[in-house]
């Protein structure tokens, strides 16, 4: 996930535009501005790039899901299916529209599980959120039609999977809103900002006003606008803007560089037949931001990330390792539901019990699997050297497995 790695000119160019006129500021100021307008002209872009028909800039991913979330209507109550392996912001934003983050198992897509999903639907269930993780995406058509026979939102985090399609399409187009983190860490950067995506003018409409005080921007100028609901400021200024226009005009450079080095490092990992690789349901529409493997047992994975730890090499397991963001093993503060105001009685009781149900399923997948990121700077040669490492510190674990048993 890697858009800072190759800041240069044209982000320079662009912030350097809006340094000009001093107009930091997203609305208004239509004079003094000398028609610079950074975050229309990213909006315009993003459509064009990714073929939705909106699409709502916010000051962060999180700020993307929320927006989403309100505009779709989801309130106090609803429950909110999503998985088990996601990063914390998605269930935050499901706790702050008032709604129930409801976990159930992944399977060996690292996304939802179909059958999980159908499951845990409820008279309460209103969305189903599938979070594409690592740069690739769920079973969408499988979503889909659940959606369709239960009546229900399609919600795409895709904040982690810029650029990924699935069937032709850009995931977070599909369902019915999407959305993009460009925080620093992810395909394209403009240090802190989101989108959201949507190809419905209703959803769109109620996530312009939503984002910046429920403001209708019919007026001739701000003070005259009305506020047909009650929204917030989730605004993202010019400057952020402006990084994020010089950046998702290079997306096509980064996901080619990315697809060229995530082959070549498969290549190399593919030659030890006890590693197996996630199932991605579209493999041509793989952002391949990420390279996610498995290993036969949890044994030998914990034992491979030490080996590669202790030789520098980072390739992380979400499961056990020094992460605790991604897997709801580690969210105590979830399963204790810590929030700082107080939740409803009711609301607290649901989110205790979908966060400290048994996931053995989810837990069977992600204690066996290793996922290594992709860098866009990597030469041939460290590519090389890096899957020869992996290969070896594999190997030599299972010679050990073989030699105890
Ligand atoms: C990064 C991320 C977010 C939130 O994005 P921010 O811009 O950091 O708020 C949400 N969901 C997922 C899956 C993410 O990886």
């Amino acid at each position: 996930m890697p858009g800072y790695e190759l800041f240069g000119a044209s982000e320079r160019k662009h912030v350097n535009d809006v340094m000009e006129t001093g107009i930091l500021m997203r609305y208004g100021f239509d004079g003094p501005r000398k028609g610079i307008w950074k975050a229309k002209e990213l909006e315009q872009a993003i459509n064009n790039v990714f073929g939705s028909k909106y699409a709502q800039l916010v000051s962060s991913g999180t700020a993307a899901l929320t927006t989403a979330l309100s505009a779709l209507g989801i309130g106090y109550g609803d429950e909110v299916i999503m998985p088990s392996f996601t990063f914390v912001a998605s269930f935050e934003a499901v706790l702050s529209v008032g709604a129930v983050p409801v976990m159930v198992d992944i399977d060996d897509t690292l996304t939802l599980d179909p059958e999980a999903v159908r499951k845990a639907i409820t008279p309460q269930t209103k969305c189903i959120m599938p979070v594409h993780m690592c740069g690739s995406m769920a079973d969408l058509d499988a979503l889909q039609a659940i959606c369709k026979e239960h009546k229900l939102i399609l919600l795409e985090d895709a904040c982690q999977s810029i650029g990924a399609r699935y069937k032709g399409k850009y995931l977070g187009t599909i369902g019915d809103a999407g959305t993009f983190s460009f925080d620093f860490v992810k395909t394209i950067t403009c240090a802190e900002g989101g989108v959201v995506l949507t190809n419905r003018e209703d959803v769109y409409i109620s996530s312009d006003g939503y984002s910046d005080h429920g403001h209708d921007h019919k007026g001739v100028d701000r003070g005259a606008d009305l506020h047909p609901f009650i929204g917030y400021n989730y605004r993202i200024s010019e400057l952020h803007a402006a990084v994020g226009l010089a950046q998702v005009q290079r997306l096509q450079e980064f996901l080619a560089t990315q697809r060229k080095n995530h082959g070549a490092l498969k290549a190399i990992l593919a030659q030890v037949p006890e590693i197996s690789f996630r199932r991605i349901p579209d493999p041509s529409g793989d952002s391949c931001t990420f390279i996610s493997w498995f290993l036969p047992s949890q044994e030998i994975t914990e034992a491979v990330v030490a080996e590669l730890k202790a030789q520098n090499v980072l390739a992380g397991n979400f499961y056990w390792f020094n992460n605790n963001w991604h897997y709801i093993r580690k969210w105590d503060h979830l399963k204790q539901s810590l929030t700082l105001n107080a939740l409803h009685p009711d609301l607290k009781a649901a989110v205790i019990h979908h966060a400290t149900k048994d996931f053995a399923a989810s837990d069977a997948i992600m204690n066996r699997c290793i996922s290594t990121a992709i860098s866009l700077t990597w030469t041939e040669e460290q590519i090389k050297e890096k899957g020869e490492k992996i290969v070896q510190a594999v190997k030599k674990v299972l010679a050990q497995q073989k030699a105890t048993v």
